[in-house]
């Protein structure tokens, strides 16, 4: 017996009455077909990819579903968070539409958080709602996006505002697949990985620490025991807080009112990739939290050792392209105010007593926020 035909190592997601597996392990990608064709309504699915997912890999995908008797589709998108814009979904519908699908057809969404954030909605409002399925070939997408039931599509009012909390039915995430993804992608997913751990789980940052650099060199079975981890981390949270009624949920949320603002002033463009922007996020809550005496001086100093040591940019100096960005206080207090998070103008933080040891709050006052950018910035 291969390697190729073990059984992949399963997390499940508990939600009453909707809950669904995630699939984790080397070369699924060729048995996407098998695992799904249990699960479908009838045998028919669309393949929604972008444009540099498709080639690699749709072939693949769609010969699984054939070998399993399943009819497939596939439609194809632009790669980019341009796909997610208000007219781009209305396209992919229209597309959609025109393959003539009924309730029972499935959607595959077949690519990175991108797709499976628009296949995922387009599923939720197609006919009314037809089943979906998650291939995430990102690591962010296979340890973040493709776990927990947000779809969504970006408007000029911001990302992610028109959207519905919608499950998919099953998650297949093959850990060869991000052999081809580009090293900063990787690392950006890396980010969300090591968030987990300083989450709430100290033993899991500890593993990363030693770890990480494998994870992302391609050691097969540290990256699928990392993915593992992160889906099980997140599977427990969004189970116990689906739709992010309380702080828990929240939680999740580490690094990412500092990573907004980053994101917001450097335009959300490629300069600086949402997972860049969450690890830079994470070592300025945990100095904040050091700063005020919430947090061991220690730990703060370990997030950023080990986020620099695997090389993603942890010093504001070292974000912004080629052209060192002249970052400013005030903008970036403004843009956090301006995040979705915020809540009656006061900043939400996720902050920390120490690694794996995170909470929520809305009582910082502004000027240590404005000595800590201050301080990053000089
Ligand atoms: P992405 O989907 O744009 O993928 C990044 C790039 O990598 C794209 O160019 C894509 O074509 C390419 N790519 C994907 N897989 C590849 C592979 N295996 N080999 C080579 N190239 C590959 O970006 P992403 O980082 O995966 O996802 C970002 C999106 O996810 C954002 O829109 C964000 O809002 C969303 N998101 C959603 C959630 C959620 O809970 N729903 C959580 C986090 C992020
Ligand atoms: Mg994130």
């Amino acid at each position: 017996m291969t390697m190729r035909t073990l059984a992949p190592r399963t997390v499940r997601v508990d939600l009453a009455g909707r809950g669904y597996d995630i699939a984790i392990g080397p070369g699924l990608i060729d048995r996407v077909g098998t695992l799904a064709a249990p699960l479908l309504a009838a045998p028919r699915v669309i393949v929604v990819s972008d444009e540099t997912v498709e080639p690699l890999y749709g072939r693949r995908v769609a010969a699984s579903f054939e070998k399993a008797g399943v009819k497939v589709g596939s439609v194809v998108v632009p790669a980019g968070e341009s796909s997610k814009e208000f007219g781009a979904f209305g396209r992919l519908m229209n597309t959609l539409l025109d393959a003539r699908p009924d309730r029972k057809t499935t959607l595959v969404a077949l690519g990175g958080g991108v797709v499976g954030d628009l296949t995922g909605f387009a599923a939720a409002v197609l006919l009314r709602g037809v089943d979906f399925i998650q291939v995430p070939t990102t690591l962010l997408a296979q340890v973040d996006s493709s776990v927990g039931g947000k779809t969504g599509i970006n408007t000029r009012h911001g990302k992610n505002l028109i959207g519905a909390f919608y499950q998919p039915r099953l998650v297949v995430a093959d850990t060869d697949v991000l052999d081809t993804l580009p090293r900063r992608e990787l690392l950006a997913g890396y980010a969300e990985v090591a968030k987990y751990g300083l989450i709430d789980d100290p033993a899991f940052w500890d593993w990363c620490e030693a770890n990480g650099a494998a994870v992302l060199a391609g050691d097969a079975a540290k990256r699928s025991y990392a993915i593992e981890q992160s889906c099980r981390a997140k599977a427990r949270i969004v189970a116990a807080d689906e739709r992010e009624t309380t702080d828990l949920r929240a939680l999740l949320n580490l690094g990412h009112t500092f990573g907004h603002a980053l994101e917001a002033e450097t335009g959300f463009g490629p300069d600086l990739l949402h997972g860049e922007a969450v690890g830079a996020g994470m070592t300025m809550a945990f100095d904040l939290s050091a700063k005020l005496g919430l947090c061991p001086a220690a730990d703060a100093r370990r997030v950023r050792e080990h986020l620099g040591a695997v090389g993603l940019p942890v010093r504001l100096r070292s974000i912004g392209g080629s052209n060192r960005r002249n970052w400013d206080a005030d903008k970036l207090i403004e843009h956090m105010r301006g995040d979705k998070k915020a809540e009656a103008g006061r900043l939400t933080f996720v902050l920390a007593r120490g690694i794996g040891k995170t909470f929520v709050t809305r009582d910082i006052d502004e000027p240590a926020v404005r000595e800590l950018l201050d301080a990053a910035i000089a």
